[in-house]
C-alpha cells in the first residue's frame, strides 16, 4: 500500500497494517489470532459484541492477504458508512448494491479486474446473479466476510433468505478463508450459523455478550420521568449524542417538544410520522453530533452510529432481550456511556395487561410472561446488573462488575413483609375488584365518598397504612406487581388481584426484603462520560469537535468519519504539539494524519497549556517529598537555591504540590507578599521584591505567585 512506511523490524504484516493505517497501537481481544487464522488462509466463526471491533477482523487480512476481500452485508447504510470510513484511512473500498447507477457498476467491475481494491462489500442478493459469480471466477479474491452472520438463522429477528444461499460460495471457491461475524452470540444462533453456512471446520474465537463499557442504571419514575431525564442530559450528556426511547407516539412527541423547549436537538422519530420527515429526522441523526432523538422502537434497525453516548427508556422495555438490543445501541465505539432507564408502576401495569390481552396462544403467553418477569426482576434487582443481564443470555461474570447503578451504589433494602401483608390484605377485603389508587386511598384512611359508599371505611386494613406517603405505596404495589404476588386484570380495568405466590406472605411464613425508594432524583455522583478534569480541557474538547465538524461538513460525512471521540479524548489527554506526537495519538494512521493532522495541530498548539514539569523539576519534587529542605537540595543537585524554587514554583503551578510543601512561611508573611504582589502590574517580581525590602528571595515569591494562580 502507498500509506505504509517502512517496516519496523518484527512487525507483522498485520500489526504494521493495525498501526500505519488504522493508527492503533495493539489488537485488542481475540483479533490479533482471528486475523492470524485468516491471513493463513482458515475460516474463523467470530462471536464479538457490539463495538468489540470485529471490522478490523476482516478488512486488515483483506487489505495483508492479495487480492479482494469481499464483505457479504445485509445493510445498504452500513456498507456506505464502512466504505466511507475505509476511504478515509486511506484504504481502497467500494460497494456493489442496488443504489448504484449502470456506470458507477461498471467502474467498480474495472477496479475490480485490475485488482485495484482491497475491500468490496456487497449486498447478499446480489452476490447469486450470474455476472457477479462470472466476475469473481475472474478476480483474486483475498476472503470472504459474513457479517450480521446472525440473519442466516430463520429463528432468528433478523432472518435473511439470502444468506441461506450463501453456503455456494464455499462450494464454488473452497480455496478461499471465510469469516462469520455476528454480535448475536447465543448456542442455538451460533450452531445454526456453523450449519448453514458450512463452517464446521472454522476457527471459533466466542467473546461473549459483555458491553463493558455500558454503565446501566435503572431507576423509579414516580410521576417525574422527563425532570429526570432533562436533569441526567444536563448533568452528564451536555452536547453528546443520545436515543430516548418511549413507548406511545404521543409520549415521543411530548418528550421531543419538551427537550427542545429546554434548548436541546431533539427529534421526534416514530412509525406515525411521514415518511419523509422520519428519513431527515434520522439523516440528521447520523450526520449530527449534537443530537438527540426521541423514539418509539420502530428506531432502530440498522443504526449504526458509534458516537451515541447515551440511551435513556422513559418506559420499560418488554423483555430483556429488547433492553439489551435498544442500550446496546449506545457506545458501540467502545467509549463510555450511559444505559439509563426511569419505569414506574403505571409501566409495570399497562405492560402487564398488554400481555394478558394478547391474543396468542396459551403457551406463546407462557414465553412472554417470563421474559417480562425477567426484565421486571432486573429492573427491581439490588444486586450488580450486569450479571444478571448476562446471565439471562447464559453467559457468566464471576465478579460484581463495578459500573452498573447497584454496584456503585448500593441500594438499600428494608423489611417490607408488614406493609406487603397490610396491601395484599387490603386486596383481599375489597373483594380483588380495585385498582392501586382506590387501594392506597383505603390503606390511608381517605375520606372519599365512594369508599364510603363500598362501606370500605368499615373493613380493618382501613386507613392501617398512614404510615407510608402514597408514592411509597406505590413504589410497593409495583414490587408486588413485579414479583406476581398480584395480578392484574385481563379486562384492562387495572384491579388487582391475589397469586397463589401471595399466600405464604399473608400467613407470616415468608419475608419480603424490597428494594428501598432510591433518591434518583439524586443522580449520579460517578459520573460516566469523556471527562475532564479542568476547565481548558473542556474548552480544548470543545474545539476539536468544532474542527472535526467542519471537516466533516466539508466532506458530507458524519463527523464520527473523521474522528472518534476515542481519538478526540486521546488528544485532549495527551496533548500533542508536533504533527510526530499528533501521529502516535490512537486512531490517527498515516492518511488521516496528512488530511487531517495540521487543522487538527493548530487546534492543539492553540489551546496547549504550560509545558508539562521536566524531569528535572520532576527530581527537585521528588526530593522535597523525602523531606529536603530547597537549600538541601539545591546543594545536592548543584543548583542555585533560585533555581530550585523555580522548580518548585512550576511544580505548584502545575497543582502538582501545594504552597505550604515548597516554604515555610506564616500567615502573616503569605498576606504581606499577598498584598505586594496584588499592587505589583503584571505580577511583575522585582517591585515586590523591593517593596517587602528584599526579605524575601525571587524563588519564594515565585513560589507564592504562582499559587495564587493556581488558586485565585
Ligand atoms: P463492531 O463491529 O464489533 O461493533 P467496530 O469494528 O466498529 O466494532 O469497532 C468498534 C470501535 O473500536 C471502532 O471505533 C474501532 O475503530 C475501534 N477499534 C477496533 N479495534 C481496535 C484496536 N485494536 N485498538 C483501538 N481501537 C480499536
Ligand atoms: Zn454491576
Amino acid at each position: 500500500m502507498a500509506a505504509m512506511n517502512s517496516s519496523p523490524p518484527n512487525t507483522s504484516p498485520a500489526l504494521h497494517t493495525l498501526q500505519s493505517i488504522f493508527g492503533y497501537e495493539q489488537f485488542r481481544g481475540d483479533q490479533a489470532e482471528i486475523i492470524d487464522q485468516l491471513v493463513n488462509g482458515g475460516d474463523a466463526l467470530v462471536l464479538m459484541p457490539t463495538g468489540g471491533g470485529k471490522s478490523l477482523c476482516y478488512q486488515i487480512p483483506a487489505i495483508v492477504r492479495d487480492g479482494v476481500g469481499i464483505v457479504v452485508s445485509p445493510l445498504i447504510a452500513l456498507m456506505q458508512d464502512q466504505v466511507m470510513a475505509l476511504r478515509q484511512y486511506g484504504v481502497k473500498a467500494a460497494y456493489l448494491n442496488s443504489s448504484l447507477t449502470g456506470a458507477e457498476m461498471n467502474e467498480i467491475e474495472n477496479q475490480l479486474r485490475n485488482g485495484e481494491l482491497d475491500l468490496l462489500y456487497i449486498a447478499p442478493e446480489r452476490l447469486f446473479n450470474g455476472r457477479t459469480m462470472d466476475l469473481f471466477g475472474q478476480i483474486k479474491i483475498a476472503l470472504f466476510a459474513i457479517d450480521e452472520a446472525h440473519c442466516v438463522s430463520q429463528w432468528g429477528h433478523d432472518f435473511r433468505p439470502e444468506y441461506i444461499q450463501l453456503s455456494a460460495l464455499h462450494e464454488r471457491f473452497p480455496e478461499i478463508p471465510r469469516i462469520a461475524v455476528t454480535a448475536t452470540a447465543d448456542a442455538p444462533t451460533r450452531n445454526e450459523i456453523i450449519q448453514r453456512l458450512a463452517l464446521q471446520d472454522a476457527g471459533l474465537f466466542n467473546s461473549g455478550f459483555d458491553r463493558p463499557n455500558i454503565r446501566y442504571r435503572i431507576s423509579e419514575n414516580s410521576g417525574n420521568a422527563r425532570e429526570l431525564l432533562l436533569r441526567f442530559i444536563r448533568n452528564e450528556h451536555e452536547g453528546d449524542v443520545g436515543i430516548v426511547y418511549c413507548l406511545s407516539r404521543k409520549r415521543v412527541e411530548d418528550v421531543a417538544t419538551w427537550l427542545s423547549s429546554k434548548g436541546l436537538t431533539a427529534l421526534p422519530y416514530h412509525a406515525g410520522l411521514s415518511q419523509k420527515i422520519r428519513q431527515t429526522n434520522q439523516e440528521r441523526f447520523l450526520r449530527e453530533d449534537n443530537i438527540i432523538i426521541v423514539a418509539t422502537i420502530a428506531f432502530g434497525m440498522g443504526i449504526d452510529k458509534p458516537d451515541v453516548r447515551f440511551v435513556a427508556h422513559l418506559n420499560l422495555p418488554k423483555s430483556i432481550e429488547a433492553y439489551y438490543q435498544e442500550t446496546g445501541r449506545a457506545g458501540r465505539d467502545g467509549q463510555p456511556a450511559n444505559a439509563w432507564m426511569a419505569y414506574g408502576l403505571q409501566d409495570v401495569i399497562t405492560l402487564k395487561q398488554m400481555q394478558e390481552k394478547s391474543d396468542a396462544d396459551e403457551q406463546h403467553k407462557r414465553v412472554e410472561r417470563h421474559k417480562l418477569d425477567s426484565m421486571l426482576g432486573l429492573s427491581e434487582l439490588t444486586t450488580c446488573r450486569r450479571q444478571a443481564l448476562l446471565q439471562y443470555f447464559g453467559d457468566t461474570l464471576d465478579q460484581p462488575c463495578g459500573n452498573c447503578d447497584n454496584c456503585l451504589n448500593p441500594p438499600e433494602t428494608w423489611d417490607a413483609t408488614v406493609a406487603a401483608q397490610k396491601a395484599l390484605s387490603c386486596v383481599h377485603r375489597t373483594g380483588q375488584r380495585f385498582g392501586v389508587n382506590y387501594l392506597i386511598d383505603v390503606l390511608r384512611g381517605s375520606e372519599q365518598e365512594r369508599i364510603k359508599q363500598f362501606g370500605h371505611d368499615q373493613i380493618s386494613t382501613y386507613g392501617i397504612g398512614k404510615e407510608h406517603s402514597t408514592t411509597e405505596w406505590r413504589g410497593l404495589f409495583r414490587q408486588l406487581i413485579s414479583r406476581s404476588l398480584l395480578n392484574v386484570d385481563i379486562e384492562g380495568h387495572g384491579s388487582l388481584r391475589l397469586t397463589e405466590a401471595a399466600r405464604p406472605i399473608l400467613q407470616g411464613k415468608e419475608k419480603l426484603m424490597l428494594r428501598k425508594q432510591s433518591k434518583a432524583s439524586k443522580g449520579d455522583r460517578k459520573r460516566n462520560t469523556t471527562q475532564f478534569n479542568k476547565h481548558a480541557d473542556t474548552n480544548l474538547w470543545n474545539a476539536l469537535r468544532d474542527c472535526r465538524k467542519k471537516l466533516a461538513d466539508e466532506q458530507g460525512v458524519p463527523a464520527y468519519v473523521v474522528f472518534h471521540d476515542a481519538t478526540l479524548a486521546d488528544m485532549v489527554e495527551r496533548q500533542p504539539q508536533t504533527l510526530e506526537q499528533l501521529g502516535r495519538i490512537s486512531g490517527i494512521g498515516v492518511r488521516k494524519l496528512e488530511n487531517y493532522g495540521e487543522a487538527f495541530l493548530d487546534v492543539l498548539v492553540e489551546h496547549s497549556q504550560p509545558a508539562p514539569v521536566s524531569d528535572t523539576v520532576d527530581e527537585t519534587v521528588q526530593l522535597l517529598s523525602q523531606g529536603m529542605a530547597p537549600l538541601a537540595i539545591a546543594h545536592q543537585r548543584d543548583l542555585t537555591l533560585t533555581t530550585v524554587y523555580n522548580h518548585l514554583a512550576k511544580a505548584i503551578g502545575q497543582g502538582e504540590i501545594e504552597l505550604d510543601d515548597a516554604i515555610e512561611l506564616d500567615e502573616k508573611e503569605i498576606k504581606a507578599i499577598h498584598f505586594a504582589l496584588e499592587q505589583s502590574e503584571d505580577g511583575k517580581l522585582k517591585p515586590v521584591y523591593d517593596a517587602l525590602e528584599g526579605d524575601y528571595d525571587y524563588g519564594v515569591l515565585q513560589c507564592v505567585r504562582a499559587s495564587l494562580l493556581q488558586h485565585p
